[in-house]
């Protein structure tokens, strides 16, 4: 089919294939792909709203033994930087949170295998009794397949068990890109396999959990992998309808075992775009400003996304490789009505909360994410005495007196 027939079919809202989507990815012009995905947001989204949400991205621990090759960001067992975060310190973060209108934790963490599900389970607890209106959008599908190796019990248990302790949505990551010759050559096949972390999903959509789906791209992958990525989640998705969102980053390659070249900002929008018209079935998809900067993320309303992600306040793992862009709601709210759009804040269920929280409270500017910890902070919880370490490395630390966080 002709790209012009192709363009046709999409403006009519019908369905593309695996085959007529990768012919739109590689040869329609990029105006031509912006317009399409931009028609199927504006169908999609009449309103002219743009949403955001006022979260933190907590990583409770850097420990890490998948070792993915394209992550900067983990630290292996033994090491003098892992972390765990003490459960004081992530209150510490929510009440931050709090203070500046946000209404959830986007908690995600390292493989690390002296936690065992019971620290998760009294962590969740704790938050819940705590912060009983606040919500933990947590722990992506590899670490969930992790706990449960772990553990020793389906995912399913584990899953039932988080949602028991105060599970409210589990985070698209660890997706990268759901084909298992790239999972192989990116060292992430042992965490997850395409089929694994789909399942994940399944089962946790099937509990009534609602999930994001996310996809990064431009390390190992053809254009052709993007494509068969974006089928398997329109898949599931015409399975379960329990994705609320679809987020697509570029690959942040400094730091890295990995290494090589990050991709550009038009490879991005047009991915973005193509994401847009095969996802079809996806309400939602985010601006990743995190990755491309204010600038690009506000052009990427224009490419297909109708929400521009969280606020943030805190990011480890995209900074650890090398991209380290700042929003506060402000500025989020600055560049969404400058692009002629209304920016309203929701939740995790893409429902709207309401006006811009700055416009109605006193709110500190943040021109810098935070990070985990303060540089030098090299504390241990004490509370972690109460669970079983599997490492030597972690029993080790376990037999000696607990360190406390810096003040
Ligand atoms: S991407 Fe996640 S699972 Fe992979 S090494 Fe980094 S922290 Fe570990």
């Amino acid at each position: 089919m002709k790209i012009t027939e192709l363009e046709c079919k999409v403006a009519n809202g019908d369905r593309i294939n695996a085959e007529e989507a990768r012919a739109l990815y590689r040869d329609a012009p990029t105006h031509v792909l912006g317009g399409l995905a931009n028609g199927i947001r504006r169908r999609k989204h009449p309103d002219s709203t743009v949403t955001y949400i006022i979260d933190r991205n907590v990583n409770y621990t850097n420990v890490c033994v998948a070792k993915c090759n394209f992550c900067a960001f983990y630290r292996e067992v033994g090491s003098a930087e892992g972390y765990v975060l003490a459960t004081e310190e992530i209150f510490r973060k929510i009440d931050e949170t709090i203070e500046v209108g946000g209404v959830q934790l986007l908690l995600q963490g390292g493989h690390n295998p002296d936690l065992p599900l019971e620290w998760y389970e009294d962590l969740f607890r704790a938050v819940k009794a705590r912060y009983p209106e606040f919500r933990l959008h947590a722990l992506s599908p590899p670490e969930v397949i992790h706990i449960s190796r772990m553990s020793r019990l389906d995912v399913g248990e584990v899953i039932d068990r988080l949602i028991a302790a105060g599970l409210d949505s589990i985070p698209g990551g660890g997706a990268e890109i759901l084909v298992d010759r790239v999972r192989r050559l990116l060292h992430c096949y042992d965490k997850a396999t395409a089929d694994e972390w789909l399942d994940v999903m399944r089962q946790a959509h099937r509990r009534g959990l609602r999930t994001t789906a996310t996809m990064m791209y431009g390390t190992v992958e053809t254009p052709a992998e993007r494509i068969e990525h974006m089928m398997r989640v329109r898949d599931l998705q015409d399975e379960t309808g329990g994705f609320t969102a679809f987020i697509t980053w570029s690959y942040q390659p400094e730091h890295t075992e990995l290494g090589g070249f990050e991709a550009t900002g038009v490879e991005y929008l047009r991915t973005l775009a193509i994401a847009r018209i095969v996802l079809d079935n996806f309400d939602s998809l985010q601006a990743s400003w995190v990755t491309q900067g204010g600038k690009v993320g506000q052009l990427s309303l224009a490419f297909g996304a109708n929400d521009m992600g969280s606020v943030m306040i805190e990011e480890n793992v995209v900074r650890a490789a090398g991209a380290s862009y700042c929003m506060d709601e402000v500025e989020i709210v600055r560049n969404v009505e400058d692009a002629g759009f209304v920016a309203k804040r929701r939740n995790m269920h893409y429902d709207i909360l309401g006006d811009p929280f700055f416009r109605a409270h006193e709110v500190k500017r943040m021109l810098q994410l935070s990070t985990a910890r303060q540089a030098g902070d090299t504390s241990v919880p004490s509370e972690l005495v109460n669970y079983p370490a599997r490492s030597a490395a972690g029993k080790k630390q376990r037999s000696q007196p607990p360190t406390s966080p810096v003040a």
